[in-house]
């Protein structure tokens, strides 16, 4: 786990007003960050420079003390939870959360004590020989976020993860997703366009607004200072 520290971020496509302006955002160790705004203002843009995939104009990235500017996505240590979670459907859930160590190349045992720890947290212990297909969408949640786990990722990243799902799951998930980011208290930051995922989810709400950070506030405070 790690903070994460955005300072005078700024992103420029082409010659237009810029995309990100400025931005100086504080993600404390085990934070959960909400990034809010409405559509192109900016949110996904920052979020993809924080992963290392769109280049920064100016400013510094900071994960924990390190500088990552020039650093690629895979040496990042962080962990994109996508909107379709990008699971393998012919893995198995087991499998599919030890993907990345056996890409890594560890042992059998290691794989195996990891991926019994990380489901057994993800309360997923039971499906571990299903495959995705067969899964609810919460448990395919979950898996993406159990391969973040077993490879000690240091911040977990979530752009809309919940934008396609009807109104009853998404409120379903977001409990999960809150409750699983307190337990595990891995460094989040989460981007949304919808109020009430970022007033109930995260433990401060950063509000953009064409590229500028507008506030930076809990959702407590928002709501008394709107
Ligand atoms: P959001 O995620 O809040 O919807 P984005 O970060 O996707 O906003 O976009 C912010 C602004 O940057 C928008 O004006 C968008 O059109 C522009 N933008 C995003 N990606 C690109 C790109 N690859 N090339 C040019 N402009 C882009
Ligand atoms: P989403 O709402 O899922 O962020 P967008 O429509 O904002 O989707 O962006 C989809 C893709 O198009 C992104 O990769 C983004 O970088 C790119 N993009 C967005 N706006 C522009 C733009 N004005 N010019 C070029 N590419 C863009």
């Amino acid at each position: 786990m790690a903070a994460i520290t955005m300072k005078n971020i700024v992103k420029k496509y082409g010659d237009g007003f810029p995309a990100v302006n400025d931005v100086s955002i504080d993600v404390a160790d085990g934070e959960f960050m909400i990034l809010v705004g409405p559509s192109g203002c900016g949110k996904s843009t920052l979020l993809r420079m924080v992963v290392g995939l769109e280049d920064i104009t100016s400013g510094d990235m900071m994960i924990g003390d390190k500088r990552v500017n020039d650093l690629a996505p895979r040496d990042r240590n962080l962990a994109m939870v996508f909107q379709n979670y990008a699971l393998y459907p012919h893995l198995t859930v087991y499998e599919n959360i030890a993907f990345p160590l056996r890409l890594a190349g560890a042992k059998d045992d290691e794989i195996d004590q990891k991926v019994r720890e990380a489901s057994k947290t993800l309360e997923l212990d039971e499906h571990l020989e299903r495959k995705p297909g067969n899964l609810s969408g919460g448990q395919r949640q979950r898996v993406a976020m159990g391969r973040a786990i077993v490879r000690d990722a240091d911040a977990f990243l979530f752009d809309e993860p919940l934008s396609n799902l009807d109104a009853k799951l998404r409120g379903q998930m977001r409990t999960e997703i809150a409750r699983l980011q307190k337990r595990l208290g891995i460094t989040t930051i989460y981007v949304t366009h919808d109020q009430t995922e970022a007033m109930t989810l995260g433990d401060r709400v950063a509000v953009l607004k064409r590229g500028v950070l507008q506030q930076l506030a809990s959702p407590r405070e928002l709501y008394e200072n709107p």
